[in-house]
């Protein structure tokens, strides 16, 4: 099932009801409500549907052939199931289609639950799977929504002469312009009643975009880990309003789902081993597109300040003149470690967490691992795959046990989500052994350990050989790094 929504006009438009019941009432009501001329056939009336008997036409006996004729839509509310076979026949026969109560198979149309306030309507539909369901959700969107939205709607609809006057077909100013309105004072006057002042601003707004074409600006977003909902609103409002967004091949189809329908796309993505564009080449376009006057967005995995080169992107932003912002995400630390119930700091366990990466032009591994300090830490290590060995030799080297819990988390946030918990005399072949793909990070440090009790999401699998005892860890392990180790170019 695939439903397409569409918003019919039946506005003065002849849509038949067979069936006088109570099922027949509430179709009747919406239809009535959507302004269609009803004709009712049924033998018999349900009292509502007599009390209404006014606002439509009633055909005062059973279904008969033909009844369908000159209709737009038919609804079926009969009990026999025979008799709404045939109606559904001749509807299919005269290409109308056909909403049959309680039966999808014989449907060509179904009746969303809506949600309306004013202009502006929801309709939640399963497909015809569960009503129930459809009903909940509605009440959850009903609780969501302004109860003056419909003024809002109403109110912005009237504005649209205006506006097109002003930008004619300049959509994308319009478009910024309205975002303005939506973001800004304006709106929330309308929600709150005071609807003369909100068009004083926008008034005003309207003519103070007259003067010069405006520069766009690039918005450096942080994508999260995956989980969509981990989005910020503030990204998530960013993506919806964008001309056109540039993105890491990190990001996943589900964040991507969440961009403007006609925004352009572009996948910038660089892997380790670099394909992909250039950083330059990505600064180059950046700065283009915004010159151009769009709304760009740079999307980036997790957030864009941690080992995500947005340091590097808003520098030259700044040297082109060009206006940017950096919204926050969910770095892929934090999400991993909280999607794999790992704390990553723990009272008495630890009381510090690094973010450091392996993979690095420098040799950083053994640089991060030779600097122990006195504390007791959780390290975390991004794009650590490639280089599991080295980084357990050298932490191993530096005198950390080899039995110091690690956890590898892979896809983390996400439906595929694995964490695999192991020591750091396994990690070496750890992501060979339990097939690990996709982006996974690790975590080193004795919280590692909690997620065999405290993983929540996704599949865990705890990696540890049988034959050695559990015995206490003479030493916690830990690890400092100076801020010169982590500074890398090559991710
Ligand atoms: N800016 C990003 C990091 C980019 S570096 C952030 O803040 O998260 C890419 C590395 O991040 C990957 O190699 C992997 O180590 C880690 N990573 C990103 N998303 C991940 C995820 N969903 N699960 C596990 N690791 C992830």
């Amino acid at each position: 099932m695939n439903h397409l929504p569409v918003s019919l006009d039946l506005r003065r438009r002849p849509v038949v009801v067979i069936g006088g019941g109570e099922v027949a009432l509430r179709k009747v009501r919406r239809l009535l409500d959507a302004g269609a001329v009803v004709t009712v056939v049924s033998p018999t009336l349900d009292a509502g549907l007599a009390r209404l008997g006014l606002h439509y036409t009633h055909v005062e006996r059973r279904y008969a052939p033909g009844d369908l004729e000159g209709a737009v839509f038919a609804v079926v509310a009969v009990g026999d199931a025979e008799v709404a076979a045939a109606i559904a026949a001749e509807a299919e026969a005269r290409r109308v289609f056909v909403n049959v109560a309680d039966d999808l198979e014989r449907s060509s149309a179904i009746l969303p639950a809506v949600v309306a306030r004013g202009d502006v309507t929801v309709a939640v539909s399963t497909s015809g799977g569960s009503p129930l369901l459809a009903r909940r959700i509605k009440a959850n969107i009903e609780a969501l929504l302004e109860p003056r939205l419909g003024v809002l709607a109403s109110w912005l609809r009237a504005l649209r002469p205006r506006v097109r006057a002003r930008f004619g077909r300049d959509a994308v100013r319009a478009r910024r312009y309205w975002s303005r309105l939506l973001d800004g004072p304006a709106a929330q006057r309308v929600l709150d009643g005071r609807v003369e002042l909100a068009h004083a601003i926008a008034l005003g707004e309207l003519d103070a975009t007259e003067d010069a074409r405006r520069p766009g600006r690039v918005s450096l977003v942080g994508a999260g880990p995956g989980d969509p909902d981990l989005l910020t609103l503030k990204a998530a409002r960013r993506l919806a309003d964008a001309d056109v967004v540039y993105h890491d091949a990190l990001v996943p189809q589900d964040v991507l789902a969440r961009v403007r329908a006609d925004a352009t796309l572009v996948d910038v993505g660089k892997r380790a081993g670099g394909h992909g564009a250039t950083q330059q080449a990505i600064h180059a376009e950046l700065i283009a597109a915004a010159r151009r006057g769009l709304e760009v967005v740079r999307l980036k995995g997790g957030d864009p300040f941690v080992f995500g080169r947005g340091g590097e992107e808003i520098e030259a932003l700044r040297e082109a003149g060009v206006a940017y912002e950096v919204v926050p995400g969910v770095t892929a630390a934090l999400g991993c470690a909280a999607y794999a119930g790992i704390p990553l700091t723990h009272r008495d366990v630890a009381r510090a967490v690094r973010f450091v990466t392996a993979h690095c032009r420098e040799g950083l591994v053994r640089a991060v691992a030779s600097r122990l300090s006195a504390r007791e830490e959780t390290l975390v290590v991004y794009m650590a795959l490639g280089l599991a060995r080295e980084l357990a030799d050298a932490l191993i080297a530096a005198g950390n046990p080899a039995d110091t819990p690690v956890a590898l988390v892979a896809e983390g946030t996400r439906e595929a989500q694995r964490v695999v918990q192991s020591t750091l005399a396994r990690l070496p072949t750890l992501a060979e052994r339990h097939a690990v793909r996709g982006p996974a990070l690790v975590i080193v440090g004795k919280v590692a350990a909690l997620a065999e009790r405290n993983a929540w999401f996704g599949s865990f699998v705890a990696d540890t050989p049988a034959e050695r005892a559990p015995r206490e860890r003479e030493r916690v392990p830990v690890f400092a790094v100076s801020a010169a180790d982590v500074h890398c170019h090559a991710y």
